[in-house]
């Protein structure tokens, strides 16, 4: 293993692969904190994961990012972030991690073809939404299929949307698609809602929303955009086609934690269990973004949680000099 860092002199030397904070992952939330870790003096490296730049790069056009009137594409906000980070000399390494020590200080994160140490971890790997995973829904994502209605609900106005799910991101994704569409049917698995009572009160009261009880969606059809849809009726086994200019999936998220399990603490739907600030249950790892974020899940705000983090990271190194 290197040599770690030598911390007595005005300009520490540092071996190879040891590195104040690591960053694992390289959306928002990542190359924000990058930006503020570098620009505090931090050897920064980021490791971006299997998608260098997370789920923005597989989004259109980014309406609501402040200071773009004109709105963004999701790839080109990506690439801005990238370069700002590196401008501030942020090595950022696109490598998937494969495995970490967290048990061990300095802590270890081993990629595809190295182990590099860090003081401070800072976990940004975000989540993913969960796919429904039939015909169609791959090929139409983006084209009809979408599974943000904040990002792209003013992109179908005037058309007969869908939405799946019952739980409180559905309806209330719903109930703001109704100022877009020009209808919207929601499609639930069940003939009742998990959604909090005052989500399904808006919902039930809309003249805009019909509900599809005890329906599933079986296939999703098109031409160069999404056309319709096959929904199953779960209660008579009858299946029909239903004509949507848009489809949301809201069948709930799941965190990129899987290499973090035995690590540290995440909550029973495999969320990054936040203590005090973005610390987490490891003194000296750190979490930004929606790999704790099950709310919000906004670029926007997991740039915040981002730049937070980041501080909360310069903070604890400069009180934690012996943790190297
Ligand atoms: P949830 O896990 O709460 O709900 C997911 C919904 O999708 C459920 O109704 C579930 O059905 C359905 N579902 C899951 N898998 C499938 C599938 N393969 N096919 C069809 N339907 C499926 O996720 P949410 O994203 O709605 O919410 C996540 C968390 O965020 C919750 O804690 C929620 O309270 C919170 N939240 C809070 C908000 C607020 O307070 N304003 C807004 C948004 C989210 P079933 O019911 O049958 O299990």
């Amino acid at each position: 293993m290197s040599k770690n860092a030598n911390y007595g002199s005005e300009e520490p030397t540092y071996a190879k692969n040891f590195y104040d904070v690591i960053i694992i992952g390289s959306g928002p939330a990542g190359f924000t904190a990058g930006i503020y870790a570098s620009r505090a003096k931090l050897k920064t490296l980021i490791i971006s994961g299997s998608l260098p730049g997370g789920q923005l790069m597989t989004t259109s056009e980014v309406e609501n990012y402040p200071g773009f009137p004109n709105g963004i594409f999701g790839p080109e906000l990506m690439m801005n972030m990238r370069q700002q980070a590196e401008r501030f000399a942020t090595t950022i390494i696109d490598d998937e991690v494969l495995k970490v020590d967290f048990k061990k200080r300095p802590f270890l994160i081993s990629t595809h073809s190295e182990t590099y140490e860090g003081r401070a971890i800072l976990l940004c790997t975000g989540a993913s939404p969960r796919k429904l995973g039939i015909d169609g829904e791959q090929e139409f994502s983006g084209r009809g299929v979408s599974y943000c209605a904040t990002c792209d609900g003013p992109f179908f106005k005037g058309e007969e949307i869908a939405v799946i799910g019952g739980g409180d991101t559905a309806i209330e994704e719903a109930t703001f698609l109704t100022k877009f569409g020009k209808s919207v049917k929601i499609i639930h698995r069940k003939d009742f809602l998990r959604a909090s009572k005052i989500l399904q009160e808006k919902a039930f009261e809309n003249s805009k929303i019909q509900f599809v009880w005890n329906h599933v969606v079986t296939r999703i059809t098109g031409n160069k955009k999404i056309e319709s849809i096959d929904v199953n009726n779960l209660t008579t086994g009858k299946t029909q086609n239903l004509s949507v200019g848009g489809l949301f999936v809201a069948i709930g998220h799941e965190p990129n934690t899987s290499i973090f399990k035995d690590q540290l603490e995440l909550d029973d739907k495999g969320y990054v269990v936040l203590k005090e600030n973005t610390r987490t249950s490891v003194e000296g790892v750190f979490a930004a973004g929606d790999v704790h974020d099950y709310r919000y899940r906004q670029a926007v705000t997991a740039a915040g949680f981002g730049c937070m983090a980041a501080l909360d990271v310069e903070k604890w190194l400069s009180e934690n000099k012996s943790h190297k």
